[in-house]
């Protein structure tokens, strides 16, 4: 068991809603080691992530409720965890912005930023019913810190000076963490798998997966969407803004549709609301579906192993958190730095981002249903 002074240098939080999500995020991880809390009844895979010290957790299972659980747990057992990241797959809005514009295609990455109304996510199925036909939203959620919407700005502003996220090199990274049987799984299934549907053409049988069973010429390949949707292999786009979160699945694109016009949601989830509520949180969801009816679970490792590549690249540009050692905290006398022992490892992708370090107080202290009801969190 893990005693409370080897739990106190981690300053991440990581919150992987399914095991598949897990496998991303730990293989990732550098030092990896798993932390069992008995009071918790939970063992945590814990390493480091650059500079980062990082703890992850998997949801028993999925929805709000355990996920909320899931943190309250982890910032009791882990209490310098300052940083909490929700990572993991998600639907995806295919058009949105002026004009319906930009395009999300799947494997691309949504992460949750502040836009007008929402902080990030939007709990849109918790309000009230004014009338027989309308709902008015109540469901508040915080939104992300200060350190951790900085990073985000780093990021985006890189980006715009220069061409290209750091994701390829994760992935390549991420996948010597896996093993051979798994890295089909965890490869880029390419433009040629990525079918968009037509809105009213609903896949018709729960039972089937699309492929030998609906129409392809009633979708549209990524070819026929024009520049907005073509990626380079591993390449996938980041784009920011509000995600939906509720416990009810949305396997419908007309559905999807109207949480966009109404809250302007770009990805669809089902744990953040548990999370975002108490914690001022980031969510990092890859796109492995476009949330309506039709039945593919191709994208999915592929997709939560891109959100896990851009959460590392976020993390990496923020800064690192100094935690004293329980023993200096009983004495009150000198602080350690929590990561004066991890450093910077060989073939660590942080170089190029000089992120300085601050300091703070060490006191401050489903197993997945059925696709039938759920897609988009279910693992194969
Ligand atoms: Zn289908």
């Amino acid at each position: 068991m893990a005693s409370l002074a080897e739990r106190a240098k981690y300053t991440v939080g990581w919150i992987a809603p399914m095991s598949l999500e897990l496998t991303a995020g730990t293989a990732i991880l550098q030092d990896r080691t798993l932390l069992p809390v008995v009071e918790d009844g939970t063992s945590y895979h814990a390493g480091r992530i650059g500079n980062h010290y990082v703890v992850m957790v998997v949801c028993p299972r999925i929805g709000a409720s355990p996920a909320s659980t899931a943190v309250t747990n982890m910032r009791r057992s882990f209490p310098n965890v300052k940083h909490i990241l929700v990572v993991g797959i998600g639907g995806g809005m295919p058009y949105y912005g002026t004009n319906l514009q930009e395009q999300i295609v799947l494997g691309d990455v949504v992460v949750s930023v502040p836009q007008y109304r929402e902080g990030g996510v939007a709990h849109y199925e918790f309000g009230a019913w004014v009338g027989k036909h309308e709902f008015s939203v109540s469901g508040h959620t915080l939104h992300p810190s200060s350190s951790l919407l900085t990073a985000v700005n780093n990021l985006r502003s890189a980006h715009m000076q220069k061409p290209g996220t750091r994701i390829p090199q994760i992935l390549r990274e991420l996948r010597e963490g896996l093993i051979d049987s798994e890295l089909p799984e965890f490869a880029d299934p390419g433009s040629g798998s990525d079918h968009l549907f037509e809105d009213n053409y609903p896949h018709l049988d729960s039972i089937k997966f699309c492929e030998g069973f609906c129409d392809y010429s009633r979708s549209k390949r990524r070819e026929d969407r024009g520049r907005k949707a073509s990626r380079k292999q591993d390449t996938p786009f980041i784009h920011y803004g509000t995600i939906g979160s509720a416990n009810a699945l949305v396997i419908s694109s007309e559905k999807r549709n109207e949480l966009y016009h109404s809250h302007e949601i770009i990805c669809i989830e089902m744990e953040s609301a548990g999370v975002m509520g108490d914690n001022q949180g980031l969510v990092i969801r890859g796109i492995c579906d476009y949330a309506d009816s039709h039945k593919n679970k191709i994208w999915q490792k592929y997709a939560a192993a891109t959100a896990a590549a851009c959460a590392k690249e976020i993390l990496l540009l923020v800064p690192t958190t100094e935690v004293p050692t329980a023993e200096a905290a009983d004495h009150g006398v000198a602080t350690r730095n929590a990561n004066a022992h991890g450093g910077v490892g060989a073939g660590d992708i942080s170089g190029g981002y000089n992120v300085g370090q601050v300091q703070t107080g060490f006191a401050h202290a489903f197993s997945a249903g059925s696709r039938d009801i759920v897609k988009t969190q279910v693992s194969p």
